[in-house]
């Protein structure tokens, strides 16, 4: 048989159908085309500190370094002992109830974990709670693992808290989970313990499990107060998830981990599960483990950034400010975290696509947002920026968004 046969088509599966994760999606490549053909791209579209010149805390790097030798072998699945002690420890300092060295679990980065702990949870057809809008990997876990992400609200009018009737109102005989992402990518929102205590009373109610992202909780500004899930709960299951890519500005380590606290004893088949696909991956990065306990006990180079003198929030001043400015742009000021989520104003900019105005913005101004229907908001109206780049060329690329908007103004 001479005849040249076509070659066989090479399909992606079904379980990709509904997963997607448009934070770094097609506008991205776009982005790449042009730092090729020359052009400088003001980035503000990942939050990653260390191209931003922050920097992680010299004695974690020295940690890593001296550690390296021995750091040859797997480890544990769960993790090192010395760092998941001092994960306990931290959890003694944020009141997290009842976590034994055995309820710590390390990961390459939370992001490991958030899909781990799908994987273990949800069949098919189950249904988790995430918030809109939400930091997408939440729910492209929950639906890579044949689960469905169902959106609850988070009130822009009410600092962005979480709606409660929201969340009533979309709970099924099928949920069973509930995703809490405090403080908030991309709003920056953190959240006040007695909206906390309003959702784990939902938790109680239909027997949820309550899954607390809490990456960002060491970057607070104007004295806020963050609160962890698992400090008002002892009852619950409560899985919290946290890690040195933010606060310790060294993301590229990949070191996370999650924390189970409350009463276990009604999840004992889930843990088992958990446990298994954690064994599965062997272990996490060890070299990285190395710097979780001097990162948690050491100096806390963090709040330098956050009280006032401090970058990120002079960078978080300068943007709010400025954003405001752009007439027809909204946004709620962020208490924690690296983003602001501002609202452009529909009748003024009536937007059918987003993702396209983004694509027209770099195109146009050189310079790279994301979308928010990127973070399963629902309409088109909102835009994510980062905080992070330096004051001037966060100055800079407001002034290059403003300009921009100002062409595509109606009304
Ligand atoms: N959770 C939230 C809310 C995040 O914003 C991010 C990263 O941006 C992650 C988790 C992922 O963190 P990691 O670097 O630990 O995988």
């Amino acid at each position: 048989d001479t005849e040249q046969r076509k070659p066989r088509e090479i399909r992606k599966s079904h379980k990709l159908d509904n997963v997607c994760y448009d934070i770094r999606g097609p506008v991205l490549e776009h982005a790449k085309r042009l730092e090729d053909e020359g052009h400088r791209i003001l980035k503000l579209n990942i939050g990653n500190p260390a191209p931003f010149g922050f920097e992680a805390p010299e004695e974690i790097l020295q940690d890593v370094m001296r550690n390296l030798p021995t750091a040859q072998g797997y480890c544990d699945s769960k993790g090192l002992y010395s760092a998941r002690k001092a994960i306990m420890q931290e959890c003694q300092r944020k009141d997290i109830q009842g976590v034994g060295i055995e309820d710590i679990y390390i990961g390459n980065g939370v992001s490991e974990l958030i899909v781990l702990a799908m994987q273990a949870l949800l069949d098919d057809g189950d249904e988790l709670l995430v918030p809109a809008p939400d930091y997408p990997l939440w729910t492209a876990a929950a639906n890579l693992a044949g689960g469905r992400a169902v959106h609850y609200l988070c009130d822009e009018a009410q600092d962005w808290a979480p709606s409660i009737e929201d969340i009533r109102a979309k709970v099924t005989t099928h949920t069973k989970g509930i995703v809490l992402i405090n403080p908030n990518n991309p709003t920056g929102a953190v959240y006040p313990p007695s909206v906390v205590k309003d959702i784990l009373q939902v938790a109680r109610e239909y027997g949820l499990v309550v899954f607390s992202d809490e990456i960002y909780d060491k970057i607070l500004y104007d004295d806020v107060e963050h609160v962890s899930t698992g400090a008002l709960a002892d009852d619950l299951l409560v899985v919290t998830m946290n890690g040195l890519s933010k606060s310790y500005r060294c993301a590229g380590f990949r070191s996370g981990w999650m924390i189970l606290s409350g009463d276990k004893r009604p999840a004992a088949d889930f843990i088992s599960g958990l446990d298994m696909l954690a064994s599965m991956r062997l272990c996490a990065n060890v070299p990285a483990q190395h710097a979780i306990q001097t990162a948690l006990g050491g100096y806390q180079s963090v709040n330098d950034l956050v009280l006032p003198g401090g970058r990120l929030l002079a960078q978080r001043d300068v943007a709010w400010k400025k954003l405001n400015e752009i007439p027809g742009v909204s946004c709620v000021k962020p208490k924690g975290a690296l983003y602001m989520f501002p609202r452009l104003d529909p009748e003024m900019y009536p937007i059918e696509d987003d993702q396209q105005l983004v694509l027209e913005l770099l195109l146009e101004e050189k310079m790279l947002l994301v979308q928010g229907s990127a973070f399963n908001w629902p309409t088109p109206d909102h835009l994510r920026i980062v905080t992070l780049p330096y004051a001037d060329q966060l100055e800079e690329a407001i002034d290059r968004l403003a300009r921009f908007l100002a062409r595509r103004r109606k009304a």
